[in-house]
């Protein structure tokens, strides 16, 4: 039996993203054909995204969504059956998807993205002509009030899924709001979208929604206890029988190390010696030292308090008293891009950073350091360490999250058993950080201890085959406990 369903979110890999959601949200899709699911996705008709839809066939038209009128483009673009939200009052200007040039959250998020909520939900009841979802999957907070909506309506509803990808971003506003997103009294409560005295778009959802899931098993204990909640752990542990773990994987045909047309000399797990010329050219790009002994560690990720990278700027003199090099590609926090900066500036050849946001930069990183460094506090999944497996670059990463779930420690045992890809601290501190770049550094100097932890962490899965399946599994699960 092959199902319907709709995935709606704010961002989707390759026309618009910030983040490890446009990747999830865009490779997704792909993944679940095999698995007989057709997958719609709606996204909001930013500039970027208006640009690269062609043939966009006008399915709906809504006279007055979030104070204009709005309509639904179908189109297929970059490999996904696209639903695009065209309301150039809510999404057509300059800046990013959340925030104005200057970097501030654009005043009336709530409403945008209320908007694209309630178009999820009408399409979720059938409005558009010959194709009615069987269920309808949100991703995040600006997808949440999706099932609030379809709860409120009272018309025949799909199934609904809420998925997490970060807990920290939760899109709480003002209580005054309501009439205007369209909400009724009755949805205030605390069974509903109230959120300590405010409107809680991802509380809505997560209390709303028929099935809960989150991007790893770690993270989806760890978000039920007070430490890693939130504010939310009382609500997932009450409905802790309805949230599942699933593992984000990555695109293996975009991030192929065999078959990278951005990075110097391809190379495989059979084939691991074109490796090092990556390394030479990476170093040579960014000015460090050429030299192919010293363990090159390097970052490529967004600069927050949540990636840790301050425990990293804190443990750079244990790093290159071990005769390492490092290089940051991230942009962010001004504190930390001043930070590395001062490190990079004091020990030129050693310390290299790059700040922007550089996709082929990335491939090349990926493919030439020899260890990549995640510190995170707290990481839902983590993508970057992913990447790394396979392009046989060692992680060094907290242990939380799903940086727990995806990177076998080079603890002796594991060492033995020939099963580490890499090395996991905690807790997650500078000292602890210390001692795992201390063990990196130690095992690099063993060439052939090193060759085996990149084959192992080559041979892991991290594509998004099974992850496919454990969702098909749950949207099947949903559809027939309703045709019951
Ligand atoms: P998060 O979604 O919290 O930022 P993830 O690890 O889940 O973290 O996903 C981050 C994604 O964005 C990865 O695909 C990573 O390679 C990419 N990325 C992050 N920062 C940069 C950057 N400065 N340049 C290029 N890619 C980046």
């Amino acid at each position: 039996m092959s199902i319907e369903a709709l995935s709606v979110a704010s961002e989707a890999y390759p026309l618009v993203k910030t983040g490890g959601l446009a990747d999830v949200v865009g490779a997704l899709p792909p993944a679940l054909k095999a698995e007989r699911v057709a997958v719609r996705t709606l996204i909001p008709g930013y500039p970027q995204v208006l640009k690269r839809i062609r043939r966009a066939e006008a399915v709906h038209a809504f006279p007055a969504l979030g104070g204009g009128p709005a309509r639904l483009l179908a189109a297929r673009a970059q490999g996904l059956d696209l639903l695009v939200l065209d309301a150039p009052h809510l999404f057509d200007r300059g800046g990013g998807p959340y925030a104005g040039p200057d970097g501030g959250d654009w005043p009336d998020n709530s409403i945008r993205f209320a908007a694209l909520a309630r178009a999820a939900a009408s399409a979720g009841q059938g409005v558009l002509a010959g194709w009615r979802p069987e269920v309808v999957h949100a991703h995040d907070w600006q997808a949440g009030l999706t099932a609030a909506y379809l709860q409120y309506d009272r018309a025949p509803r799909p199934a609904t899924v809420m998925t997490v990808h970060n807990l920290a971003f939760q899109g709480q506003f003002d209580r005054r709001l309501l009439p205007r997103l369209g909400l009724p009294p009755a949805a205030f409560t605390s069974d509903g979208v109230e959120y300590y005295g405010d409107i809680g778009f991802l509380k809505a959802g997560l209390r709303l929604s028929d099935r809960i899931t989150t991007v790893s098993p770690t993270y989806a204990a760890e978000i039920c206890t007070p430490e890693g909640g939130m504010g939310m752990d009382g609500l997932l542990r009450g409905r802790g029988d309805l949230l599942r773990g699933v593992l984000n994987g990555i695109d293996v045909k975009v991030w192929d190390p065999a078959a990278d047309p951005l990075i110097e000399a391809p190379f495989s797990a059979d084939d691991l010696e074109p490796r090092a010329r990556n390394k030479a050219a990476l170093q040579a790009r960014l000015g460090l030292d050429a030299d192919p002994a010293a363990p090159l560690f390097a970052v490529v990720s967004r600069l927050s308090w949540q990636k840790g990278l301050d425990l990293l700027l804190e443990a750079l003199p244990v790093l290159l008293a071990e005769g390492g090099q490092m290089a940051l590609l991230g942009s962010g926090d001004p504190a930390l891009e001043a930070g590395f900066a001062a490190a990079a500036e004091a020990h030129p050849g050693r310390i290299a950073c790059v700040f922007g946001y550089d996709e082929s930069l990335a491939h090349r990183i990926q493919a030439g350091a020899d260890a990549i460094v995640v510190p995170s506090r707290f990481e839902p999944c983590g993508l970057t360490q992913l990447c790394a497996l396979r392009y046989g670059a060692a992680p060094v990463v907290a242990r939380v999250g799903g940086l727990a779930d995806t990177v076998v420690d080079a603890n002796p045992m594991a060492l033995a058993a020939g099963v580490a890809t890499g090395f996991q601290f905690a807790p997650v501190n500078a000292p602890m950080l210390e001692s795992a770049l201390r063990r990196a550094a130690a095992l690099h100097r063993d060439p052939e201890a090193w060759r085996r932890l990149q084959r192992n962490g080559m041979a892991a899965d991290v594509s998004w085959r099974s992850s496919a399946k454990a969702y098909a599994d749950l949207y099947r699960e949903l559809v027939a406990a309703r045709l019951a």
